[in-house]
């Protein structure tokens, strides 16, 4: 039996496991899950080859089945030439373009719906810039729940019909995620649907995390130096951090090996976390008019500012932004170079990565792991 709390990220505040839960009441932060007790021993993994080969770490009861599409157990591949040509010892990207509906976005929404499906909610709604409404519409339809998804008028057109096709009623707002999720807030709270936005659920970043736990198996239990992510909401960066600590504290992890250095790579137009990041700070104002086309990125305000910067400082981080014509070129170059039709996220943390290496940031014998978090697919007219 998995048994978990759900623990307040900022504030003592904690609820069980079995609470439908949202943010902490009392200080409005993310929560996050604490299990009871963790295996002892990898002979733990199941044998599956999704992301649910880790049932023993997520949020799962004795006799549930997940709601599950087949997501993770992406590819983990070196690129000899983009390390030599970056002038860093090796360099892989995990590829997380081939999940279900093209992105990363799947593993969160099927450890979300999952826990939402137990828990017997009448609908699911989420605001997004594209790839997590695609994701809900997606799981939504393999538990058989309804889902409505606000999507601002500018995300991509191939994302938009997939929600569509996956049968999600699609709602298009005019301006951005930010704008899109109080619409979807005044929905959830007129309907009874529940809200599966970034971190106002705790399960989302509990299936993120499995992007750290396969990289480590897909290494022999260890680490690389750094990790480059391309960081919007954080769900990501955050969901890693937590499975690094946990696979340490279960001895999971090679004796040898110790943490990654965790690199948040954003776009010039919107890049809160790279600012607060210079100026040392451990929450991010808001940006202004945030503008980029790689619209994972495209959230000004990230709930979750605390958890990413703690990440990037427990760490000894990074952080860094890329013009546009910078995140297109490296999109280009992942496609040309390695065969992966990257996300322009992808090609975000690739721009990010080669100005940290060119900066001495990121060191020439440094093993480096680059997150494309998308398919290039959906982005294309
Ligand atoms: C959502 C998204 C991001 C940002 O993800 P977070 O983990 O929330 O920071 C990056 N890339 C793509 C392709 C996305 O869909």
């Amino acid at each position: 039996m998995t048994d978990w709390t759900l623990e307040c990220s900022a504030c003592p505040h904690t609820e069980p496991g079995t609470a439908l839960a949202t943010v902490c009441p009392a200080c409005g932060q993310p929560y996050l899950v604490r299990y009871a007790e963790f295996p002892a021993s990898r002979r733990a993994l199941l044998d599956r080859w999704d992301m649910w080969r880790y049932a023993a770490l997520l949020p799962l009861r004795d006799g549930e089945e997940p709601v599950s599409l087949g997501e993770g157990a992406t590819p983990l591949l070196e690129s000899r030439e983009l390390a030599r040509a970056l002038g860093v010892r090796r360099l892989w990207i995990k590829d997380e373009g081939l999940n279900p509906t093209g992105s990363f976005k799947a593993r969160g929404m099927s450890a979300a719906v999952t826990r939402a499906k137990a828990m017997g909610v009448p609908g699911l709604v989420v605001p997004t810039a594209g790839n997590a409404g695609a994701a809900l519409a997606a799981y939504g339809a393999a538990a058989g729940v309804p889902v409505r998804v606000y999507a601002p008028e500018s995300t991509p057109r191939g994302i938009l019909a997939t929600i569509r096709t996956l049968g999600a009623e699609l709602i298009t707002v005019a301006g951005h995620i930010g704008d899109a999720g109080a619409q979807a807030r005044a929905f959830a709270a007129e309907r009874g649907f529940f809200d599966v936005s970034t971190l106002r659920e705790p399960y989302r970043i509990e299936g993120k995390k499995t992007m750290g736990i396969e990289l480590a198996e897909q290494l022999g239990w260890r680490l690389p130096d750094v990790i480059v992510y391309p960081t919007g909401g954080g769900t990501g960066m955050i969901g890693m951090w937590k499975a690094f600590a946990e696979l340490r504290e279960m001895g999971w992890l090679d004796a040898r090996s110790s943490l990654p250095r965790m690199v948040s790579a954003q776009a010039d137009g919107c890049a809160p976390i790279v600012r607060a990041f210079a100026q040392h700070a451990d929450r991010a104002r808001p940006w202004e008019n945030p503008t980029t086309h790689a619209s994972g990125l495209r959230v000004p305000g990230p709930l979750g500012d605390r958890l990413i910067l703690r990440a990037l400082y427990e760490s000894n981080g990074a952080a860094g932004a890329a013009s546009e014509s910078a995140i297109r070129h490296a999109t280009a170059r992942i496609g040309r170079t390695t065969g992966v039709d990257a996300a322009p996220e992808g090609g975000c943390a690739l721009a990010v990565c080669e100005a940290l290496v060119a900066a001495g940031n990121i060191a020439s014998d440094a093993e480096v792991v680059l997150f494309n978090t998308g398919g290039g697919v959906g982005y294309r007219d």
